[in-house]
């Protein structure tokens, strides 16, 4: 039976107060209510801290100081923004082995993910937007584009600490104040991000963070001292944001769901095409919105290239996600375990075939093994819903016309992975399909530089590179 064995020497070198307040105009203060909320480890079913739930006083409380600050962040010189930005993306550096045990014990996911996927982008995002803060007035936007005002940003929680630097770099690199709602199941590293604000001497009420559910985001989002919305979350939520915001002058962006298809031709390189499958869909426990969950295999090559995926997903392992071994970790709460489930068992009663490898499930905390179904319909609702697992669900196709044809087949369009080695291929492939990214023979990878964003119900607006600017410009 497998036991779950701690890595006390890495749990260790993090900090965790009992309980956390919310962090306004530079303080730590307590929320006027009393309700205050655990947040758990998923591997272990440990609680870790408790925070506060902000209401809406408290949330005024936040967009006032917010706004409060604006005249002189915004009055400030570019040059004089960079410098902070460069700060706190140093101390991020410095920090970063910590906030990567932090998030990987408030999250789930494997260390190894945290530390060298996470961590890095997060200081490379605060790196390239702290080279823009002086460069604006060069950007295209014309010679004297303003910052909108206050930006209320609300993330999710499966990067928590890259949601957060996404949504805060490029906001205050405009010169805009910020208060962040992070997830309710992952406010850790938000909370020791107010800390590295402090640390950086970042003044007071540039940035707030407040912890809280739902209802948090709904009054933040609904302020009218807020200016700007930015919201990474599903699609249902986004679009109950939308037409709650339709008529108000809030400048929006939308960060939503995804479905995406990861389309391998005959000719790609079998491993390398099966090693961008796993990661496609089994990074971050396919907690991923643009996760490559739909696998479009052409039909001559689907046997060989399923037998090898079995080969592959068999070496997988799952558990401790302290553990540098670990290539599956938990599954982030009991909620989307049962979400998972949920869907896996629609996916068998529409009568695909489920297949797992041998994999042991440790006694406590959420974790579901690394699954694929093949026999699919585009029909079936594991073909057609978001799952935000670690899910395959495998489709084939003849022609690259059926493939685009069943890629584009979502009301979503965030992502798409295509593997050929045929640049022709390639490029008719990549203009064919409605999706924000097109991956050329890669799948999952981010470069602040790069815009992301999608088409459809996968939401509205960029983040990443100049065109993240545009969301927190008066343009
Ligand atoms: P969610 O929509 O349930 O919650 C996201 C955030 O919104 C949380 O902080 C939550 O507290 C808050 N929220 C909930 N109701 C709200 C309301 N009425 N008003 C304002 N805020 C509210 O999503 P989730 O389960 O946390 O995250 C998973 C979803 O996020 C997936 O659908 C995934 O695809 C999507 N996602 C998208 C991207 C992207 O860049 N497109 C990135 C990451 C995650």
């Amino acid at each position: 039976m497998f036991e779950y064995a701690p890595a006390p020497e890495s749990r260790d070198i993090v900090d965790i107060r009992p309980s956390y307040g919310l962090f306004i105009n530079g303080e730590w203060v307590e929320p006027q209510g009393e309700e205050r909320h655990k947040t758990v480890n998923p591997a272990t079913e440990e609680v870790l801290a408790e925070v506060a739930w902000a209401g809406e006083a408290d949330v005024d409380r936040a967009v006032g100081a917010a706004a409060k600050a604006f005249p002189l962040w915004s009055g400030m010189p570019g040059a004089e923004r960079a410098k902070y930005l460069f700060r706190i993306a140093r101390i991020i550096q410095e920090r970063s082995r910590e906030l990567a045990v932090l998030e990987t014990l408030d999250n789930g996911k494997p260390i190894r993910e945290s530390r060298d996927v996470d961590l890095p982008l997060v200081a490379a995002h605060f790196f390239y937007y702290a080279g823009w803060a002086d460069k604006l007035s060069y950007a295209g936007f014309g010679p004297d584009p303003r910052p909108l005002g206050v930006a209320g940003q609300v993330i999710p929680w499966n990067f928590p600490l890259l949601m957060l630097a996404w949504k805060i770099a490029p906001a205050l690199a405009c010169g805009n104040t910020v208060v962040l709602k992070p997830a309710e199941t992952t406010p850790l590293t938000a909370l020791a991000f107010a800390e590295i604000c402090r640390q950086a001497d970042l003044p007071p009420g540039v940035v707030n963070i407040v912890t809280g559910a739902g209802e948090t985001g709904a009054a933040l989002v609904a302020h009218p001292g807020v200016d700007k919305v930015a919201f990474t979350g599903s699609t249902e939520v986004g679009r109950h944001i939308a037409r709650s915001l339709a008529g108000t002058r809030k400048k929006l962006t939308l960060e939503l769901g995804g479905k995406a298809a990861n389309i391998v031709f005959e000719d790609a390189p079998i491993d390398q095409a099966v090693e961008g499958v796993v990661n496609g869909i089994f990074f971050n426990q396919g907690h991923v919105c643009c996760a490559g969950s739909r696998l479009l295999v052409q039909e001559s090559v689907a046997a060989d290239l399923l037998e090898a995926l079995k080969r592959r997903l068999g070496t997988l392992r799952l558990g401790d996600p302290l553990d540098k071994n670990t290539d599956i970790g938990a599954i982030n709460s009991a909620e989307q375990l049962a979400k998972i489930r949920e869907l896996s068992e629609a996916g068998e009663a529409e009568g695909a075939e489920r297949w797992s490898p041998a994999c042991p499930i440790p006694d406590r905390g959420y974790w579901f093994p690394p699954t694929l179904f093949t026999g699919v319909a585009q029909s079936h609702r594991i073909a057609r819903e978001e799952i935000f697992g670690p899910v395959l669900s495998v489709l084939t196709f003849r022609t690259p016309a059926e493939a685009v044809e069943k890629a584009n087949n979502t009301p979503y369009g965030l992502s798409a992975g295509v593997w050929t080695e045929k640049g022709s291929l390639m490029l008719w492939m990549a203009s064919r399909l409605r999706a924000g990214v097109v991956w050329s023979n890669t799948f999952n990878r981010f470069d602040p530089a790069s815009p992301f964003g999608g088409f459809k119900e996968s939401g509205y607006g960029r983040e990443g590179g100049r065109h993240g600017l545009e969301a927190y410009l008066a343009v």
